[in-house]
């Protein structure tokens, strides 16, 4: 059972290292997601699961890519489907049909993919 009595304070190299992690998770989940879905789908459930216990919060443009109901590796045209609605960018996970929207002005297509 988890005891709630214990709880030791993370340290800020073990957040580091736990984004480090993160972000390697997200690469590898980049790399496999067309020829193995279903490893990639692993991959951002343990990333999930780190991001958790060392209760670090995902960097907004890793957030994106990933779908938090089924843990989809989020690929434009491949696993989601993006539309502009309202001044909404709506992603819909083609896996769940989960939808997220995001305000459209937030969003830099530039700096991103480079
Ligand atoms: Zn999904």
């Amino acid at each position: 059972m988890m005891r709630s009595s214990k709880r030791r304070s993370l340290k800020k190299w073990e957040q580091d290292m736990a984004l480090q992690r993160i972000s390697i998770l997200f690469k590898l989940a980049h790399l496999c997601h067309s020829n193995r879905p279903d490893r990639s789908r692993r991959y951002m459930k343990l990333a999930l699961a780190i991001a958790m216990r060392y209760r670090v919060r995902l960097p907004a443009e890793l957030k994106k890519r990933v779908c938090k109901t089924c843990n989809t590796y989020l690929m434009p045209s491949n696993t989601v489907r993006i539309r502009l609605r309202n001044g909404y960018l709506v992603y819909t996970c083609l896996e769940c049909g989960r939808e997220k929207r995001y305000p459209y002005k937030r969003i830099s297509w530039r700096s991103d993919n480079k």
